[in-house]
This record gives C-alpha cells, sequence and structure tokens, in this order.
C-alpha cells in the first residue's frame, strides 16, 4: 500500500469507521444467547445425559443382571449385584445397581454392551447438587428418570422357553408337512 493510502487512512480514521459499521451492524442482530434456565436449547437426538434404566410395556425391568455393562464401563462407575427374580424363579435381575454419576463420562458403551436394551442415555443434565452422595444412582432412581424420558416401552419378549418350544414345533412341520400332528412339546 503506498505512503498516501496509509496517511489518508490515518487521517480520515477509516479503520476505526469500519468498526464502528460493523459493530452498528451487529446491533440488529437477533441474539442467539439461551436465557437458561428459564430457555431452554432443544437437544439433539444423539445427546448423552444421565444414564437410565427402562421397562417393558407391563411394567418389569428390562435389566437381567449380566453386570456386561459394569465390565464395560472405563470409568468403573457401575456395581452391579445379579440375583434371582423372587417373582420368577429362574429369571435373573439386578438385586442392585448402582451408578455413581460423579464418575461417568456419559460415553454411552454400557449401553451398547447392554445385551437386552436395558440402558439408554437421557436427555437429563440438571444433575448439579450440593453433595455429591445425591449423584449416586441406585436403581429404583434410573428407573424413575427412564419413565420421564422413555415413556414409550416395548413389548415383553415371550418367556425364553415358550418361544424355544415354538420354534421346534415349527420346525418339525416344516420338516415333516405330512405327518399328523405329534404329541404336544
Ligand atoms: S456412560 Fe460410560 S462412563 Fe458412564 S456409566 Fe456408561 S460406560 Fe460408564
Ligand atoms: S443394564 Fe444390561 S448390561 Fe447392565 S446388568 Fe442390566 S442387563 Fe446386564
Amino acid at each position: 500500500m503506498s505512503g498516501v493510502a496509509n496517511l489518508l487512512k490515518t487521517v480520515f480514521f477509516s479503520e476505526i469507521a469500519r468498526g464502528l459499521v460493523l459493530t452498528f451492524r451487529h446491533i440488529f442482530v437477533k441474539p442467539v444467547t439461551a436465557q437458561y434456565p428459564h430457555q431452554k436449547r432443544d437437544l439433539p437426538d444423539g445427546y448423552r445425559g444421565v444414564i437410565v434404566h427402562l421397562r417393558y410395556d407391563d411394567g418389569s425391568e428390562k435389566c437381567v443382571g449380566c453386570a456386561l455393562c459394569e465390565a464395560a464401563c472405563p470409568s468403573h462407575c457401575i456395581t452391579v449385584v445379579s440375583g434371582e427374580d423372587p417373582a420368577l424363579p429362574q429369571r435373573r435381575i439386578a438385586k442392585e445397581y448402582i451408578l455413581d454419576v460423579t464418575k461417568c463420562v456419559f460415553c454411552g458403551f454400557c449401553v451398547q454392551a447392554c445385551p437386552v436394551d436395558a440402558l439408554a442415555a437421557s436427555k437429563e443434565y440438571e444433575m448439579a447438587t450440593d453433595n455429591k452422595r445425591n449423584l449416586i444412582m441406585n436403581k429404583e432412581f434410573m428407573l424413575a428418570l427412564g419413565d420421564r424420558y422413555f415413556p414409550d416401552r416395548p413389548k415383553r419378549p415371550k418367556p425364553y422357553l415358550e418361544a424355544r418350544l415354538a420354534f421346534f414345533k415349527e420346525m418339525k412341520e416344516a420338516a415333516f408337512p405330512t405327518a399328523k400332528p405329534g404329541p404336544v412339546l
């Protein structure tokens, strides 16, 4: 740039004028700051908030206490105590399920590891508290959060034995279509 142009810029404060124009132009732009907590932003579907437990349509919990989520968790913040369902012998459940949110990094590995889709990442992020013990969640708390964020529950699948018997009956009929119906399996 020539010396004359530089001199003119200095004399007429043209750079300051350009800056002021830019500033005044932004006075009329709609603000993008969300006025939290009065105004909450819409979170994307893939948002990973607090991990919750889910239920089937009959209200029974999906978790079978296998502890795969505990094994998959890189932060070691899940503790599962497995046991037999007193109402349904031979069915396993998590008698105790503890998740320490203070250690959770919201990676979602536990959700992916669960073989029965019993866990999900909710959009809950308002967990501020003055007592960190409040952030140690038990199964009942996680189920209540799951009810709030995932009210649509899937149908409970048929019991394992019933489904297996139906499968073998179907296979038998396919292999011997002309055979008389045998004894019920
Ligand atoms: S989201 Fe990640 S860190 Fe949190 S409980 Fe699940 S596996 Fe552990
Ligand atoms: S939440 Fe899923 S992975 Fe974890 S113990 Fe229950 S069934 Fe197993």
